[in-house]
């Protein structure tokens, strides 16, 4: 059977890349190759660019129940074909299909209708002066956006940014992944099939430093927002600096969950902590890969921990029983596994895990790699300063909450802590010193759509979610009236 090829989406038509180019889109369980995706370049995002300039203003003035209405079909179309855009999402990024069904997928249907509700009930500010004037701000759409995200959750993340461009009324020039395209191509399909009108969403498949380069760089481009590693994020901030682009930046983590020795440790609570570290292959940019545990508990917390984490299932994502699939691709699983001899030359002992695993059948050329814990590395250690990005976590003891503290913020990055305590003064504090963008108490990913979303540090620029996406994606202006 031949190799399917994907399209871009350019002013509402399927087109090939304008050079004929193509990349190979692997299966990561397999090995083999089973789609091609566009190589396109700098002319398809001109092309994608000059369709969403034509679009911008009538998106713009097309009233906000209206485009809600359009998300919220483009959302009923996804939801009808569910269980075919989990089935693509497990075989394009590895991950069990049973996550992409509960999680990836509803996620993303939720994301546009969240967003087109959102919208809908969206306000702005007035003052009354005591002057006799009254000033009031107008959000107007920026124009044209550029959206870029990555392989992890490819189309949880896509929709995450392009519902709020959208529904703010802008026309989108968006690239998905290269390494995982294939869900953002069928939802470019079906968003033709849900009647949005040409030129307001446009997807541009290929390179990072090709596609999303030239889509940080056009000139009609008026914001990025942009999910990825921090390397990439501050080229992109580089790149942009020179045309004053707005900026969100969602980036890299590495992340504690802190345990204390007064935390409830019940069943549920140990599977969510499981869960931290190795949800998605540990392929979550809010995963807790290094997990802090107070010393008076450590040994007990170790074992009950490893017990559960040698249980974890990896093996075909098509399987039910997996907990665990392959990693993204041969680069990432060939980085993982240096990662895992660094550790060792470090000094870490691993405790579990700790190589690649062989899945025998069909995935016997996949790239498997066993959920790992390590233990006996300093946080300085660079293993628990880099993002590996993979199913490793490491165990560090803690003293008291100082020590913690300490700990958790010894990072670069600032992204996410989770916290375990019952007590629940010493949580309230924490969360104020912990020095990330999202504090999470005996609980872990539990997400509100209207919270703000993001990271400090080297984790990101800017927030996501409920009405910070939308502010984001809206200029500010204010209109003062005398009277
Ligand atoms: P990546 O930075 O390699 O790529 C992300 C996207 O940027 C891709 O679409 C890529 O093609 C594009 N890109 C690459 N070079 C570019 C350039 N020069 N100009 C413009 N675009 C370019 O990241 P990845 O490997 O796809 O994803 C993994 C990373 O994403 C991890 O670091 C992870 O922590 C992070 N992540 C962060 C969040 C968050 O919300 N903070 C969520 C998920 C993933």
């Amino acid at each position: 059977m031949p190799i399917p090829r994907l399209a871009n989406l350019i002013d509402g038509r399927l087109v090939p890349p304008q050079a004929d180019r193509w990349l190979d889109v692997f299966e990561p369980a397999t090995g083999e190759i089973f789609a091609h995706c566009p190589d396109a370049d700098a002319a398809d995002v001109a092309a994608a660019a000059a369709a969403a300039q034509r679009a911008a203003p009538g998106w713009a003035a097309t009233p906000a129940e209206q485009r809600a209405r359009l998300l919220q079909r483009l959302a009923d179309l996804i939801e009808a074909r569910l269980e075919e855009f989990a089935a693509l999402e497990s075989r394009d990024s590895g991950k069990p299909v049973k996550l992409a069904r509960s999680v990836d997928i509803p996620r993303a249907v939720s994301n546009l209708r969240f967003f087109a509700a959102a919208v809908a009930a969206w306000g702005s500010e007035s003052h009354a002066m005591e002057a006799g004037a009254i000033n009031y701000t107008l959000r107007q759409p920026l124009g044209t956006v550029g959206c870029i995200s990555p392989w992890n959750l490819p189309l949880y993340l896509f929709t995450w940014k392009i519902a709020p461009a959208l529904a703010a009324g802008n026309a989108v020039v968006a690239k998905p992944s290269e390494v995982t395209p294939c869900t953002a191509a069928l939802l470019g399909e079906l968003s033709i099939e849900a009647g949005l009108p040409p030129g307001v969403l446009n997807i541009v498949h290929g390179r990072g430093p090709a596609v999303g380069q030239a889509i940080v760089e056009h000139p009609a481009v008026k914001a990025i927002s942009f999910t990825g590693s921090t390397a990439t994020g501050a080229h992109i901030a580089a790149a942009a600096a020179a045309q004053f682009k707005k900026l969100s930046l969602e980036m890299g983590g590495k992340n504690p969950a802190i345990v204390f020795a007064d935390a409830e440790l019940s069943d549920a609570n140990l599977d969510t902590l499981v869960r931290s570290g190795f949800a998605n292959q540990g392929e979550i940019c809010l995963c807790g890969s290094r997990l802090l545990v107070q010393r008076s508990i450590y040994e007990a917390f170790r074992e009950r921990y490893l017990a559960r984490v040698r249980s974890l299932r990896v093996g075909d994502p098509n399987d039910a029983a997996c907990d665990l699939g392959a990693l993204v691709s041969r680069p990432h699983y060939d980085k993982v596994l240096a990662c895992l001899a660094q550790a060792r030359a470090e000094g870490g002992r691993v405790l579990c895990g700790g190589e690649a695993v062989g899945v025998p059948g069909r995935c016997a050329n996949g790239w498997f790699v066993a959920p790992t814990v390590i233990e006996g590395l300093p946080n300085e250690a660079a293993t628990n300063q880099q993002e590996i990005f993979g199913p490793v976590v490491t165990l560090i003891p803690f003293e008291d909450e100082a020590e913690a503290l300490a700990i958790a913020n010894g990072t670069g990055y600032g992204l996410a802590a989770s916290l375990w305590t019952r007590d629940l003064s010493r949580a309230h504090r924490l969360a104020g010193q912990l020095d990330f963008g999202i504090v999470w108490i005996n609980c872990w990913m539990l997400r509100d759509l209207r919270t703000p979303f993001g990271g400090v540090k080297h984790s990101g620029l800017g927030r996501e979610g409920g009405s910070e996406a939308l502010r984001f994606f809206t200029e500010p202006k204010n209109v003062c009236i005398r009277y």
